[in-house]
């Protein structure tokens, strides 16, 4: 590989090792892939050309649109506004189920994809009447260089930005983004190791890790769990992981249970039944979590926020169309109970 078939945009990784015989080891994410000269890492976006890693995600998104951001899912954050979404080609989870696999399982040298730089991002964003950006679709944890760069654009300019992620980052390269991230949605894929490394080719603990991380440096977070028949159904483990959740002080966490729908390599799988989600937000609620969501099924009606303290509905929600809001300052519109959130 030559210099010039690294694209228009491509940048230098800052989480890299040098190793002997032009061999490079990346350290953006925990499979710290070690790659050979011409070689690229599990995500198919960082090349090693002459001993150096560079990202070829860089500037080069393969998707681009404006979200409603209740469908990242953020319930809890600036509920009702437009968000500006975009994803490059690349992921480093290998997900059975992944619903977007003809941009994660590619390289961002297969695909057609836009030439957009950080600065051009963020004007296209503001143009587009959005004060927010999503880094978003596949993994980007894997295009880290563009989101960092971006992201402290956008905050020069005044937009805030979202991260939505399977959380499989190192600490790092985590802890130097929390101050350009405003929120995030973690995918808590399962609370079983084994199923972690099967279903996704990833690890659970530093997803864990994840999480404590954005808590600690108070970036706005929410978790989704998707319920995988046979996989990730199972409500023991649905237990263990809200115990989890409330040992570790995330009861305040919006946690979306989110159904799961026949795809990629699980097309022989039906859809989550109802039953089980149902169960699984029992579940939640007694362990003592606060905000608990059911996505993909409107018609259960579990999309709504309800106080936890006076019970009214304090957010209307049907699919992604906002209703009535009853949150002043912070809280509850009813009983003035403090909602955890960032609601302007
Ligand atoms: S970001 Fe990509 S190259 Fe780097 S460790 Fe993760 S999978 Fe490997």
């Amino acid at each position: 590989m030559k210099t010039t078939d690294l694209g228009k945009w491509h940048k230098l990784s800052a989480y890299q090792e040098k190793l002997e015989e032009n061999n490079v080891r990346c350290h953006i994410c925990p499979h710290n892939c070690l790659i050979h000269e011409g070689g690229t890492g599990i995500c198919r976006a960082r090349v090693n050309m002459e001993g150096i890693l560079y990202s070829i995600a860089y500037g080069n998104p393969c998707s681009m649109g404006i979200d409603p951001i209740e469908k990242k899912p953020l319930f809890h954050f600036l509920p009702g506004e437009r968000i500006f979404s975009l994803a490059t080609a690349g992921c480093n989870f290998r997900c059975l189920n992944c619903q977007n696999w003809e941009i994660s399982q590619s390289s961002p040298q297969k695909l057609e994809h836009y030439d957009l730089s950080p600065e051009d991002l963020v004007k296209n964003a503001i143009a587009h009447n959005t004060q927010l950006i999503a880094f978003t679709y596949t993994e980007p944890t894997v295009f880290y260089e563009y989101v960092y760069d971006t992201s402290q654009i956008a905050h020069e300019e005044g937009l805030r930005t979202v991260f939505i992620s399977n959380g499989f980052i190192n600490q790092q390269p985590l802890l130097d983004l929390c101050p350009y991230l405003d929120a995030a949605n973690i995918d808590l894929k399962c609370f079983d190791d084994s199923i972690y490394r099967k279903l996704d080719g990833g690890r659970l603990q530093p997803v864990l890790d994840t999480l404590k991380i954005l808590k600690e440096k108070g970036v706005w977070l929410e978790i989704t769990n998707l319920l995988v028949p046979t996989y990730t159904d199972k409500p023991e483990m649905i237990e263990k992981m809200c115990a989890w959740l409330v040992e570790n002080g995330f009861e305040d966490t919006p946690l979306h249970f989110s159904r799961f729908f026949p795809a990629y390599k699980l097309m022989d799988l039906p859809p989550t039944a109802e039953s089980i989600l149902i169960e699984a937000k029992n579940i939640a609620e007694k362990a003592g979590i606060k905000y608990v969501y059911i996505g993909n099924i409107p018609s259960l009606g579990n999309e709504n926020t309800i106080c936890p303290h006076c019970k009214k509905t304090i957010i209307e929600r049907n699919c992604y169309l906002i209703g009535q809001v009853s949150i002043e300052d912070g809280k509850c519109g009813f009983c003035k109970e403090p909602i955890a959130g960032v609601w302007e």
